[in-house]
């Protein structure tokens, strides 16, 4: 990729109507997603890195993985046994690139799992220096008398109390110059009225990011946070959005278009770099172009 226009690098997709019982999986998306599998090209900036993340089986997470492993870094990825067929998948890339992928399926709203899941990333990968905390749910909800607390719950569960779970296991065994990066949303600023739950936890990731990036900063851990706009993955038809949203999906972005999960990458790449040692508690917008604080 050398020179290319932000508008056309992509195809304004209109995706048709379809659904998949949660988490949903890449390999039955229509149309596919890109997660950088035929282009991302690495140049070393991770080398020797030891990385654990979360949701790292499709989607975003799926297309951090494959940058991390172009770079030069080892990956234990966090996914839920329902998604062994997409795991699967991203550990031949990952092999395919010349490094390791371990493969570590259970479900972090579970508290005790958080932890087995650091210890198992530790022991596999020999350590741990970076961790990308991307898994997340999204279920939409149009009133919220109709948002039954076990939703709330799962939600919250899922998307911030694992992150607090996982960093907290995952600090101990971090050396200075370790980083960490969370995915958070837009919605953590212009929340939708159907996200009600969901954007909540959104929110929570960015202020725990900001309040833990001073916690750390003098151990030499930096954390740090990306904000997604409209990307195409399984989430959005894993009820995340009203099935009959999905054609319009991205299009009211200044860029018209919905995002490909390859299009995160690099920033979690650079946040994740030493390149970027004067970075903290920073949340990086990815989201086409919508005016965000
Ligand atoms: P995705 O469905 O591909 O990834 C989410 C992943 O979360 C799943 O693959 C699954 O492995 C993991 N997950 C969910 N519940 C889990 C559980 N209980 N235990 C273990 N893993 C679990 O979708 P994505 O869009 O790539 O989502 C990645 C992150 O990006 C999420 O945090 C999401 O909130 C965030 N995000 C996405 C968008 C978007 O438009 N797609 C926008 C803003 C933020
Ligand atoms: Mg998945």
């Amino acid at each position: 990729m050398t020179f290319q226009n932000p508008v056309t690098r992509f195809p304004r997709i209109s995706p048709p109507e379809q659904h998949q019982p949660e988490p949903g999986l890449d390999q039955e998306l229509v149309p596919q997603t890109d997660r950088g599998q035929d282009s991302y090209r690495g140049t070393g900036r991770l080398a020797g890195r030891k990385a654990l993340i979360t949701g790292a089986d499709s989607g975003i997470g799926a297309a951090v993985a494959i940058a991390f492993a172009r770079e030069g870094a080892d990956v234990a990825l966090s996914y839920l046994s329902a998604e062994e067929e997409d795991a699967q998948e991203i550990k031949r890339v990952i092999e395919e690139s010349g490094r390791r992928a371990v493969l570590l399926p259970g479900d972090i709203s579970d508290r005790a799992f958080c932890e087995q899941l650091v210890e198992r990333a530790v022991e596999e990968l020999g350590g741990l220096d970076a961790l990308v905390n991307n898994a997340g749910r999204q279920i939409a909800v149009e009133d919220i008398a109709d948002l039954p607390d076990e939703q709330w719950t799962a939600t919250f569960d899922t998307n911030i109390h694992a992150i607090y779970r996982i960093t907290r296991a995952a600090v101990e065994h971090m050396p200075p110059g370790s980083t960490i990066v969370n995915t958070t949303s837009i919605q953590a600023y212009q929340p939708s009225t159907h996200l009600l739950d969901y954007a909540s936890t959104k929110a929570a990731i960015n202020n725990f990011s900001k309040g833990l990036a001073q916690a750390l900063a003098p151990k030499g851990i930096r954390v740090n946070a990306v904000a997604p706009g409209p990307i195409w993955t399984p989430l959005q038809v894993s009820d995340g959005q009203p099935k009959e949203a999905l054609p319009e999906f991205g299009h009211d972005t200044p860029l018209g278009r919905a995002g490909q999960p390859t299009e995160l990458a690099p920033a979690y790449v650079f946040l994740t770099s030493p390149e970027s040692s004067y970075v903290l508690g920073e949340t990086l917008n990815v989201n086409g172009g919508t005016p965000s604080p």
